[in-house]
């Protein structure tokens, strides 16, 4: 059974979302104890502990927790409490087991100094394990600890990065190595914050250097750790979105060994190189097949879910400002196009840009000739899969040549004022006031 709870700082409820979709509101001063016990059927040996919006399982034989530990969780983001019994099955304690029995002899696993893991790190970024050896070994060769490479001409660093590609990872270890000698006095700091603080280094490789090297308890979540994790809780949320990420930190946060940090968090890297690997996952040699939800349900190939970004297409636009005395051309966009119905200030799209074929595009598109285009502004607007670069310009015309199918609309102040203009042309519209109020 999956439990959701949402707390809800605004309303100042605790919400228990069950399997059947239906919310049970808590009063504030009900325990989580209480919550769990009459809503879920939870034993009370079962213990789960919120604090610092962390989910923790614990063996504790109640869990009295007080109501105000709740009000540190994240607003209503929901936090995925699992049936007491699954949070006690202990599974980041078999994945250890089997990474300890079953992993690669990698050269940097060979070592806990933070310069060997933090060097790995970046290598193996967007590279193979097997393409990474030799290079590594030849850079450590060469640039043993972090005042070797701090000490080094950055011509020389790129020489042994050469191949690799990337090559703002070079100079970005380059950089770090030498903000660890002036900053740390060479000492390679173990905190989160100061590792994020350094050139090159983000939140995956801060949190696989606190955890590898420093056995800080703190969670490394890469595209591997995304895809096992989505597997083995079964999400179903784009693993793409922040929102998903931060579940599964969350996730892994709460199930950290104590006594093994690192070890766990190589031990999630190997499980996402040798067996949940994408596509279709090596399940029957799984250490976690007997708590995989997704395998259970039959669904590992299914998981994670990815939802393709929309391609986004830059499309430059001229804009057109035809006045006629105290009117201004609407034209109305045709059904099916973006802004279909609506009306807008004329435009067509440019092929290229061209900026000097502005006045033939509008003739071929409308038959309608504009004469002494001058360009009077610039604006950009978002849609979702297109963004409209717009030159927005006056331009002259002879009226009869506005053809009269009903798309074509002179509109004076009053008008305009009761029309429907899209925001994208709210740059147009303010020059066009602008004009309307000097008449
Ligand atoms: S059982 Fe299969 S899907 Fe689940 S974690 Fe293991 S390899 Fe991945």
């Amino acid at each position: 059974m999956i439990i959701w709870l949402l707390w809800d700082p605004s309303e100042g409820e605790l919400r228990v979302k069950n399997a059947e979709q239906s919310f049970i509101l808590l009063p504030i001063h009900t325990s989580l104890a209480d919550c769990l016990v009459q809503t879920a059927g939870f034993s009370s040996d079962a213990a789960l502990l919120l604090t610092d919006n962390r989910v923790l399982a614990t063996e504790a034989e109640t869990f009295d927790i007080p109501t105000v530990s709740l009000a540190q969780t994240e607003d209503l983001l929901p936090i995925l409490v699992e049936d007491a019994r699954h949070m006690n099955s202990q599974w980041s304690y078999s994945l250890v087991q089997w990474y300890l029995a079953n992993h690669r002899d990698l050269p940097w696993r060979r070592t806990k100094s933070p310069y060997a893991v933090w060097v790995s790190e970046i290598m193996l970024q967007q590279t193979r394990v097997e393409a990474v050896i030799g290079y590594y070994t030849r850079f450590m060769g060469r640039f043993p600890t972090v005042k070797t490479l701090a000490d080094a001409d950055i011509d020389e660093v790129l020489k042994y990065w050469e191949g690799l590609g990337y090559y703002s990872r070079a100079r970005n270890l380059h950089k770090a190595a030498k903000c660890i000698m002036e900053q740390y006095q060479g000492t390679f700091p173990s905190a989160i914050k100061e590792l994020e603080g350094l050139p090159g280094i983000g939140a995956y490789t801060a949190g696989a250097i606190a955890s590898i090297a420093f056995d800080v308890p703190a969670a490394a979540v890469d595209g591997n750790v995304l895809r096992v994790l989505s597997r083995l809780y079964a999400l179903w949320d784009d693993i793409m979105t922040d929102y998903t990420r931060r579940r599964v930190t969350a996730l892994i946060e709460a199930n950290i060994p104590l006594q093994a940090p690192g070890d766990f968090t190589q031990s999630l890297m190997e499980l996402g190189a040798l067996v949940c690997i994408p596509g279709r996952p090596r399940c029957e040699v799984c250490p976690l097949s007997f708590e995989c939800k997704a395998h259970m349900l039959h669904v590992e190939e299914q998981l994670p879910v990815r939802i393709p970004k929309t391609k986004v297409r830059e499309q430059k636009r001229a804009v057109f400002l035809f006045f006629n005395e105290d009117r201004v051309l609407l034209h109305r966009r045709p059904e099916g196009t973006v802004l279909g119905g609506l009306y807008e200030f004329p435009g067509v799209d440019l092929v290229n840009g061209a900026a000097s074929t502005v006045d033939q595009a509008f003739f071929d598109a409308y038959g309608i000739q504009p004469k002494g285009t001058v360009e009077c502004g610039e604006a950009v607007h978002r849609f979702t899969h297109i963004h409209w670069h717009m030159t927005i310009c006056t331009s002259d015309l002879v009226p009869e040549q506005v053809p009269e199918d009903g798309s074509w609309l002179w509109a004076d102040a009053a008008t305009l004022d009761q029309i429907m203009i899209p925001t994208a042309f709210k740059s147009a519209m303010k020059l066009v006031k602008q004009r309307f109020s000097c008449i």
